[in-house]
């Protein structure tokens, strides 16, 4: 079931403010994270500093308890006593006790290597190159601690101020970024979970919510839809099928750019007779069979109309006089040879046929009511002299 309604195309709207709505969660929660990440990554910031300080702090603690002499730090430098002696290769791993699992120690008598290009080649036991641990390349040594991007770095300076070593204490060079990383990864991840359960919840809100949406489409649908079915039935002809006159009208109203040359009206002679010597049935199917044939006759974009009773008016577009008046003859003849078959018990098998009686006009100046009425008056000029033809109006 509700494979189905997810299957279901969902009304543009109700799709918009899904859409919207999504959206919003996803920028408030990956906004909310951003602020988050930035405000921890300070702290991290922090930590970093913090963490250059007590490695400085550290090494001079081991030192003392482990080295001889006396050492003091100045302004983060170390000094060392009298004795003389500096660091032994012990040192790294004793240092690596206190410090986290994965800072780096190195160290060296005398003074610090000259800096390289790319930083300074250290060797140690660890790492016999490692230029990411040493300090930057732009800082000449040095008097003072230096905060590396990864640790802390400082000279030992003898009694007499001389250089004895140097020592630089880092963390593993990843160590902070990675961690980062980790945080980040985590938090994502929590944002992510957040706006996946936020935007099932609200998700499923919304298509609740928005479900009226649906019905009241439908039902707008099934209103516009008889709507169009009554506005078709409203211009049509029900017993004959062609336009009626306001569908005449209405179709000349709408295609401006059809302007008919001509108009034809058609009257079927002596039609009261048929309906009273063949009963109103017969009569009803005299006209939708003439109306059928005269949907036949015309050409694609004429307009053929049941103007009222069995009269009928063809809108010719673009044509000649004289082709209007040949169109009117052939469909006259037509009509004549249509042969009517009544199925009556009193008259079985019998056949009959019709004729009309056409006034044709061009339309001029006083436009299509005016060539109308002009080929009215020619039809009834017809009928005086004796039906059964094609009568041209003369031109207005
Ligand atoms: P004329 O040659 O002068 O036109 O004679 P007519 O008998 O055709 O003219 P009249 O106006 O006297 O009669 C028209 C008849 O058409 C009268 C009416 O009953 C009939 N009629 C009008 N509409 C319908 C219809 O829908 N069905 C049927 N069966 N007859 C209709
Ligand atoms: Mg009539
Ligand atoms: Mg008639």
């Amino acid at each position: 079931m509700l494979n189905t309604r997810m299957k279901k195309k969902q009304h543009p709207l109700r799709r918009k403010i899904f859409a919207i709505v999504m959206f919003t969660v996803a920028f408030v929660t990956f906004g909310a994270t951003l602020i988050v990440m930035n405000t921890l990554g300070k702290g991290i910031e922090t930590f970093d500093l913090t963490f250059h300080f007590s490695a400085v702090q550290l090494v001079k603690l081991y030192l003392e308890t482990s080295v001889p002499g006396s050492w003091y730090e100045r302004g983060g430098v170390l000094y060392k006593g009298t004795d003389g002696s500096f660091i032994d290769g012990d040192l790294y791993y004793a240092l690596k006790e206190y410090l986290p699992s994965d800072t780096m120690i190195l160290y060296g008598a005398g003074s610090p290597p000259e800096p390289r290009k790319n930083g300074w080649e250290i060797a140690s036991e660890k790492n016999r190159r490692r230029p990411s641990l040493a300090p930057p390349p732009n800082v000449v040594p040095l008097d003072r601690p230096v905060a590396t991007a990864n640790g802390a770095y400082t000279v030992v300076r003898g009694d007499g101020g001389e250089v004895v070593g140097w020592i630089a204490v880092s963390s593993d060079g990843n160590f902070l970024r990675r961690s980062e990383f980790r945080m980040r990864i985590y938090l994502l991840t929590i944002a992510m979970g957040i706006f996946f359960t936020v935007a099932a919840v609200l998700g499923f809100l919304v298509l609740r919510i928005t479900r009226p949406i649906e019905q009241i489409a439908a039902a707008h649908k099934v209103a516009s839809d008889r709507n169009i079915v009554l506005a078709q039935e409203s211009r049509t002809d029900p017993l004959t099928g062609l336009l009626n006159r306001r569908g005449f009208f209405a179709t000349l109203a709408e295609e401006r750019t059809v302007r008919p040359s001509h108009v034809a009206i058609l009257d079927i002679d002596h039609f009261k007779d048929v309906n009273d010597r063949r009963g109103h049935d017969v009569g009803d199917r005299v006209l939708s069979d003439m109306a059928s044939l005269l949907a036949s006759r015309v050409r694609a974009g004429d307009l053929c109309c049941r103007w009222g009773g069995e009269e009928f008016v063809i809108a010719f577009v673009g044509i000649r006089d004289d082709d209007a008046l040949a169109s009117a003859e052939r469909i006259r003849e037509a009509i004549e040879g249509m042969v009517i078959r009544v199925e009556d018990r009193r008259e079985d098998g019998t056949t009959f046929g019709i004729t009309v009686t056409i006034g044709v006009s061009a339309l001029g100046l006083d436009g299509l009511h005016g060539a109308i009425a002009s080929a009215d008056r020619a039809l009834y000029e017809g009928k005086r002299e004796g039906r059964n033809r094609v009568v041209a109006a003369v031109r207005p």
